[in-house]
């Protein structure tokens, strides 16, 4: 049965990124029909939004989406689309799987973990009040009103909501990941020692979610600081790690480091209904129509996709390709042979990486 996903190929590198990618895809004979949608920037003289109804409307349609990267330029007004996309859908879990693949000068050779960080809540509820405005100077009045502590008057306030419903549903998330994905442990990360209504209510709302898990999938809590250290120490001690929004923000990319940077880093959005899976990394505008960017990172998006919908086959087969070709060494983007190398000299482009990868699916 054909499956109609939805595909919005960014801006910057993402269209090259993002035509790389489906290209591979399509090599796998696995029969997908792309609903092309564009947002962003170059869509807002024609619908005044860049991030217009119908794209929307094509992701709540078809359920399964992958985009490439979007650029959010500074200072505009422009609100982010993929904030903006997140919200729309309520995708509350970002889940950023983090393997070491051999051949990408990668720190470390066993690094096989995922970080599941939520989405939605935390220090980016956007809840902010400015140095100096009227809200700021009621919150602090407030807080000395009620005796919770005293602010200096010359502060920016942002505020911090973690709620039950929340943490609940991301371990819960994390949880069943685990059990789907025949991963044995979950790490919850969080600073309750220092924050004791916010990430300590997380942290036991985290200790009765587990309880229910008790016997199949092990379950530990670790300070976020502590965390860190451990993971550049020994990453192969994690597993499915689940984090708080902001804590989620940081350690994913330290892990990102850790298998060989953002070119290499896939991620997705997921929600109840609508899952979007996208790289992490941004637009990078200086590499953009060059045909010399890395398209490793949404080509494993597409991968988490490929599994999402069932179609493991094709997962499998776009890994291996992808692991064989990174091995050899030399049909690499830029950043990859110069990491392993110290010299760009021999790297190909965007285009002709994306076809080493399609003459091994077709051979193998
Ligand atoms: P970036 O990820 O675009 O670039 C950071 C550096 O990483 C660049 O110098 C580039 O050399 C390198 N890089 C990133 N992806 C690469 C790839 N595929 N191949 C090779 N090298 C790669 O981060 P930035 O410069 O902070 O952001 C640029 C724009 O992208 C901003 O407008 C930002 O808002 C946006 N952004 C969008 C998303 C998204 O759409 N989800 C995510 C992050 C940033």
């Amino acid at each position: 049965m054909t499956r109609t996903i939805t595909l919005i190929p960014g801006d910057g590198i993402g269209p090259e990124i993002a035509q790389a990618m489906r290209r591979v895809v399509d090599a796998t004979g696995v029969d997908i029909e792309w609903e092309v949608v564009d947002a962003g920037e170059a869509v807002m003289a024609e619908y005044g939004t860049p991030l217009p109804d119908h794209v929307i409307e094509s992701i709540k349609r078809n359920k399964v989406a992958i985009k490439g990267p979007i650029t959010t330029p500074i200072g505009t007004g422009f609100r982010s689309v993929n904030v903006a996309l997140r919200k729309a859908l309520d995708l509350y879990v970002n889940l950023r799987p983090c393997i070491s693949l051999p051949g990408t000068g990668a720190r470390y050779d066993d690094v096989d973990l995922v970080i599941v960080r939520e989405n939605t809540e935390d220090l980016y509820a956007g809840i902010e009040f400015e140095e100096g405005s009227n809200g700021a100077s009621e919150v602090i009045e407030l807080c000395e009103r009620l005796g919770a502590g005293s602010i200096r008057r010359d502060s920016g306030i942002s505020i911090k909501p973690i709620s039950v419903t929340g943490s609940e549903r991301i371990v819960r998330w994390a949880f069943e990941y685990a059990r789907a994905n025949d991963r044995n442990k979950v790490t919850a990360v969080h600073k309750a020692n220092i924050m004791k209504h916010t990430d300590g209510l997380y942290l036991d709302v985290a200790r009765r979610v587990a309880s229910e898990y008790e016997g199949t999938i092990a379950f530990e809590d670790r300070i976020v600081d502590a965390t860190c250290m451990g993971l550049v120490l020994n990453p192969a001690n994690f597993d499915v790690v689940v984090l708080p929004n902001l804590y989620g923000d940081i350690v994913s990319d330290l892990c990102a480091g850790l298998v060989g940077g953002l070119g290499m880093a896939p991620g997705a959005n997921i929600g109840d209904e609508h899952a979007l899976f996208e790289p992490v990394h941004g637009s990078a505008p200086l590499h953009a129509g060059k045909n010399e960017a890395n398209p490793t990172a949404i080509i494993l998006s597409a991968v988490l996709m490929l599994r999402h919908i069932g179609e493991n086959a094709a997962a499998d087969a776009i890994m291996d390709a992808v692991r064989a070709v990174i091995t050899e060494g030399r049909e690499v983007t830029y950043d990859i042979m110069r990491t392993n190398t110290g010299s760009t000299a021999g790297c190909v482009g965007t285009a002709e990486f994306a076809d080493a990868l399609i003459r091994y699916i077709e051979a193998n």
